[in-house]
């Protein structure tokens, strides 16, 4: 076994060999632009990323019709939703919910400084929005855009996905969900579950960084998106630049095998979190696993240990990579606002730690990481009057 472990596939995901196989032509001899229509270097690049469009819409269930390449979820999460306000122009309301990611959070943030109104709902000690809540803001905010992730990056949360896309298609309402950490861990359909606009990030399913793709429905409704990146037209005129022909052909990829090896994969696992889970718990008293136990992403694990602080405790592993979840701003450590919307406390927010399994972890890997945290709790513990007090 390889020191140090990486554990943290929430965050990002090491690049399969096989995706860089693919890539690699691409980054060399076949550097056409893919909107070069007169030679054949342009030809080339333009059937590669027909194909790697092909192969993302295959997926998710979609056409390859509707499937836009960006450089990565946050872009997608922008063009969706700011996208969608912009169209139209006059009632813009949004409904969103308080676990999601920065990438939406701070999106929904900047509209309403633009006069949206976002109305923001709750979730349960799970983590999951209640579908009376939804009902409830459906009928008094009218909005024109829901967007709720699909998968929590921090607790793993899946959302009624299913039931909330009925509910906005049954009002008329778009539907938009960032699928980053769902898309190629779960299975997704767009038209089972009635998702008008889907985000996909290539760095969270083994392909490369800064490429990613928005799925746009195009039939019942054709969604009309104002766009946000101004130039040549690319996309349908829905995102401006010269494609990423390396990285798309790398999403392509990584999305091709995710398909394939899915259900193989999220089988492995799970019983890989589910031992990790269960060493930590057997061995230590006053810890909590964070979020929902059934309906959690395959590779996830956030628990909380009591009475030790996160980062002391990651510092106490640095052979490890894990996460806290707290977000660094100039000032001071603030505590995530997903494990505060459980309602957990400062402090317990403080305890808690992020374990992201992932396709190159093996069981060697989760025994050690295993041993080295009772470890390493027992011994912070062992100073800490506070825990003294809790036995
Ligand atoms: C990683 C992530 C993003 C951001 O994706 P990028 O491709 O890095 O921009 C957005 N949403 C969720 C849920 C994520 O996990």
């Amino acid at each position: 076994m390889k020191l140090p472990i990486y554990m943290d596939n929430h965050a990002t995901t090491r690049l399969d060999p096989r995706v860089l196989e693919a890539m690699m032509p691409y980054l060399t001899d076949a550097y056409g632009n893919a909107a070069s229509r007169s030679h054949s270097f342009g030809w080339t690049a333009d059937q590669a990323v027909e194909t790697a469009r092909a192969q993302v819409a295959k997926l998710i269930g979609a056409s390859a019709r509707e499937i836009v390449f960006t450089s990565g979820a946050t872009e997608s999460d922008n063009l969706a939703i700011t996208g969608a306000v912009q169209a139209h122009a006059g009632h813009a309301h949004v409904v969103t919910q308080a676990t999601e990611h920065k990438a939406v959070l701070d999106t929904c943030a900047w509209l309403e400084k633009q006069g949206s109104r976002v109305a923001y709902l709750p979730v349960d000690p799970e983590g999951r929005v209640s579908l009376d809540d939804l009902r409830r803001a459906l009928d008094d905010d009218k909005p024109v855009l829901v967007t709720v992730l699909f998968a929590n990056n921090e607790i793993g949360t899946i959302q009624l996905i299913d039931e909330i896309g009925a509910l906005c298609r049954e009002r008329g309402v778009l539907f938009h969900t960032d699928a980053a950490q769902a898309v190629g861990k779960i299975p997704v359909d767009v038209n089972r579950a009635n998702i008008d606009l889907l985000s996909i990030s290539g760095h969270k399913i083994y392909g490369p960084k800064g490429i990613g793709a928005l799925y746009i429905r195009r039939h019942n409704p054709h969604v009309e998106l104002a766009e946000q990146m101004h130039g040549g037209g690319h996309e349908r005129g829905m995102r401006s630049g010269t494609l990423n022909v390396p990285g798309i052909v790398g999403l392509g990829a990584a999305c091709e095998i995710a398909a394939a090896e899915l259900e193989s994969e999220a089988a492995r696992l799970t019983a890989m979190r589910d031992r990790l889970q269960a060493k930590l718990l057997a061995a230590l008293d006053h810890v909590r696993v964070n979020g929902s136990q059934q309906h959690r992403l395959p590779g996830n694990l956030n628990m909380t240990f009591e009475q030790v602080d996160s980062e002391t405790l990651m510092m106490g592993v640095k052979e490890v990579a894990l996460s806290s979840g707290s977000a660094c701003t100039s000032a001071k450590i603030e505590p995530s606002h997903v494990l505060r919307a459980l309602g957990l406390g400062e402090e317990a927010a403080h305890s808690s730690i992020r374990f992201g399994l992932g396709r190159f972890n093996t069981d060697e890997e989760v025994d050690y990481v295993a041993d080295r945290l009772v470890d390493v709790v027992r011994k912070l513990r062992q100073l800490s009057p506070e825990y003294a007090d809790l036995t």
